[in-house]
């Protein structure tokens, strides 16, 4: 029977590489690949959707679909995701004759909240104070400091779906019964000062490289923009982001490309000995936080997906330029008409010093859809604010770039 790869062989450019699924993150997976003579075969729903477009192959199947599987298993050495829902049971399938990066047990750990926040805390790093709640009776248990909090889906949640704020334990079983009693956390809302994420790469030689932390802000529970040059945050809070995302990464044994999203706390509001910065959650793929190094780095996180998987040393995360990523929705294209799609001014985007235009081949925007970013880039800091203004303006993407 084929076995999988010995962990330090490498993989050549030339060889396919597999993606479990098959949106804007394969896409510029696929991208990066072929950069560097890779071929790419990619297994989801979209035949002609963002990945699709772009991979040499493309298979149209169920995650689970057992003839799918080993039609990847034959046709290339090495496996990755794209989004952190891919079954961990398929990912371990794959493992037994591919390479599979990140682990099917790494996977498994952080798509679920409950796990997830267990294991965080059982590696020393802070989360919010939360209760799991399986059932109803739960939550007639959970501490009223809680309160008000959000409750969150445990599985399947994505740009604030499957949350809801509540206020009192009676608008938290409503939310629950609303959400279909499926399994839960139950966090409490805390003092945001802002948010900030750290995106990182280990590979099979156990290196590890994090890209500078990057400051996002989430409009509507979306990502709106992404913000890192050197001062940004204090030195001090960004070393241990560093550091607890290299931590958590090490603990999982994760091999790829990973995302820990953080809030920092506003401490005045909280009793001295609260931590101030906590993990909110984990993705065990390239981010949207992390679109900016595309531009603003030698090596993008996708660049580093690939050479994870090929065996190949990491490449330099250093930020070469001040940066700004802004997403662009779908509703840049209704400005006009609520009803009738229009298509964006991207002459006037693409005008401005310094931008770089990524959009995602969608064939139809939708109101909160993503459908592609701008990264910006500019060595003095002012003229970078001013630029992403213009570029918000132009697209009407209302972002929030108040320099702090
Ligand atoms: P998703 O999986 O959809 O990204 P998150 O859990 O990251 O969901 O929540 C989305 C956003 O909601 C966060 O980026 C943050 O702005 C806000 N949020 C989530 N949890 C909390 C919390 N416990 N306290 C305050 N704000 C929160
Ligand atoms: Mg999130």
């Amino acid at each position: 029977m084929q076995r999988p790869p010995a962990y330090d062989e490498i993989l050549h450019p030339g060889e396919y590489l597999g993606m479990m699924g098959d949106g804007q993150l394969g896409r510029m997976f696929c991208h990066a690949a072929q950069a560097m003579g890779y071929k790419v075969i990619a297994l989801g729903h979209e035949a002609d959707g963002p990945t699709g477009q772009i991979a040499e192959r493309h298979i149209s199947a169920d995650y689970e679909s057992a003839e799918a599987l080993q039609q990847m298993a034959e046709s290339v050495r090495a496996i990755t995701t794209e989004f952190e829902n891919v079954p961990a049971q398929s990912l371990k399938q794959l493992s037994y004759t591919i390479r599979t990066t990140p682990a099917a047990s790494a996977v498994a750990v952080v798509q679920d909240r409950i796990s997830e926040k267990s294991f965080i805390r059982a590696m020393g790093v802070p989360v919010a104070e939360h209760a799991d709640i399986r059932r109803m009776a739960d939550l007639d248990t959970v501490d009223k400091t809680l309160f008000p909090g959000i409750l969150k889906a445990a599985r399947l949640g994505y740009d604030g779906k499957g949350q809801a704020i509540v206020n009192s334990l009676e608008e938290a079983k409503e939310a629950f019964k609303d959400l279909g009693e499926v399994e839960c956390v139950l966090e409490a809302k805390l003092p945001l000062a802002y948010e900030v994420s750290v995106v990182l790469a280990r590979n099979l030689q156990d290196a590890i490289v994090s890209y500078p932390v990057a400051v996002n802000h989430h409009i509507n529970g979306i990502l709106s923009s992404t913000t890192v040059y050197p001062g940004l945050v204090p030195d001090d809070l960004a070393a241990k982001a560093i550091d607890y995302a290299e931590m958590l990464a090490s603990g999982l044994n994760y091999y790829g490309v990973m995302c820990v999203e953080f809030f920092v706390l506003d401490a005045a509001k909280l009793s001295p000995d609260h931590p101030t910065l906590v993990v909110n959650e984990i993705a065990p793929r390239p981010h949207n936080s992390g679109h900016y190094t595309m531009n603003a780095t030698s090596c993008s996180q996708f660049e580093q997906q690939v050479r994870v998987m090929a065996g190949m040393p990491l490449g330099d995360t250093a930020l070469l330029q001040p940066t700004i990523m802004l997403n662009i929705l779908g509703d840049s294209w209704f400005i006009e008409d609520e009803n009738q799609a229009k298509e964006p001014d991207w002459a006037s985007v693409l005008a401005l010093a310094g931008v770089s235009l990524h959009l995602y081949g969608k064939a139809e925007a939708r109101h909160g859809r993503k459908m592609g970013h701008v990264n910006i880039i500019n060595a003095d800091i002012d003229k970078l604010y001013e630029t992403a203004q213009k570029v918000s303006d132009i697209l009407h993407l209302g972002a929030e770039l108040n320099r702090k």
